[in-house]
């Protein structure tokens, strides 16, 4: 049987060509090699999300975005996180080997205090035990994670040993999938993308608005003028050309370094690549979104399947731990 795969978003709506580049666009590609299960993890969002009023609305978009974009229900399983409660009680069980103070030196929970410190809520701290819970209740092989997400990832191995060492060989200690994670920067050229600084393109976008976007895209800062020679290495719209336009990329590259091309027209090339790009992707989600009810069934299909694994797991740690 393949190695299984397990991977987990928070619902953040329509997703852009950050999030394409960097994770969704590697999720389709693992299909072809492994059992893969994706979650869309609602709980973890509940740690940061004060107004839940749009959670469904952005899982749905969010899946559909998926789905669209290649995605496959028939042999991965998508599902929502808090749609398999099992994943509750592992996350509890698991607790009970976490010392608390491993999980509040942590710096990505510093930071979360630094970014809300009106809400530093229990679950919070429990974040980094709720990820390892949903890693080990389906015994995953391989997450596919960048270099610099390692850490996290020997985080959920740590507590896998403690439990084993506690309770008997149980979980699966996952490996790492080590994945080149392209750093997708927003239109301002300066940060990365994301839906919070809005710098973002939307994979759904209709294509007016993806050029209007483009074309609002920072170049060479050095750029001023036409005639100016261009720097492409520190251009963003470079960055593109390269992953949209690879007949062309070696062209604009000269051309950007004499002159020869100015930043408008290298802006709508990149536009029209764009916008060809994601035609198939549009194409897709309309066709999906038409049928909303078919969206949720794949969940429901993903809850189902997900729940056969989770309940097998944790019958096995209950009999571990030896519960009566
Ligand atoms: Fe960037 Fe193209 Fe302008 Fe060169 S010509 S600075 S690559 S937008």
């Amino acid at each position: 049987m393949s190695k299984r795969v397990f991977s987990g978003a928070r619902p953040t709506g329509r997703q852009h060509l950050g999030n394409y580049l960097g994770a969704i666009k590697n999720y389709v590609a693992l299909q072809t090699e492994y059992q893969c299960i994706y979650s869309i993890v609602d709980y973890h969002a509940l740690t940061t999300l004060r107004d839940t009023s749009e959670l469904r609305h952005n899982t749905y978009e969010m899946v559909l975005d998926w789905l669209a974009a290649g995605i496959d229900p028939k042999g991965t399983i998508v599902y929502v996180q808090s749609h398999v409660p099992q994943v509750t009680e592992l996350h509890l069980l698991l607790s009970m080997v976490t010392p608390l103070g491993k999980l509040t030196r942590l710096p990505t929970f510093k930071e979360k205090i630094q970014q809300q410190p009106d809400n530093v809520n229990y679950g919070l701290v429990g974040y980094p035990v709720l990820m390892a819970a949903d890693i080990t209740l389906y015994k995953a092989d391989l997450i596919p994670v960048g270099a610099d997400q390692l850490p996290h990832l020997e985080f959920t191995r740590e507590i896998v040993r403690t439990f084993n060492h506690h309770f008997g060989d149980v979980l699966v200690e996952p490996q790492a999938r080590l994945t080149e994670i392209p750093r997708v920067m927003g239109l301002d050229g300066v940060n990365k993308m994301s839906k919070s600084l809005n710098n973002h393109i939307e994979l759904a976008a209709p294509p007016d608005a993806i050029r209007k976007q483009v074309m609002s895209m920072v170049t060479d800062p050095a750029r001023k003028y036409r005639r100016d020679p261009g720097h492409p290495e520190v251009c963003n719209v470079f960055a593109m050309h390269k992953i949209y336009s690879p007949d062309d990329v070696e062209r604009i590259e000269g051309e950007c370094r004499n002159a020869g091309i100015g930043c408008v027209q290298c802006k709508q090339l990149y536009a029209e690549h764009l916008v060809a790009a994601l035609a198939p992707f549009q194409e897709r989600r309309a066709a999906w979104a038409k049928e909303p009810d078919a969206v949720w069934d794949v969940l429901a299909d993903g809850a189902r399947r997900a729940t056969e694994i989770a309940a097998q797991t944790i019958a096995e740690v209950r009999e571990a731990v030896q519960l009566p």
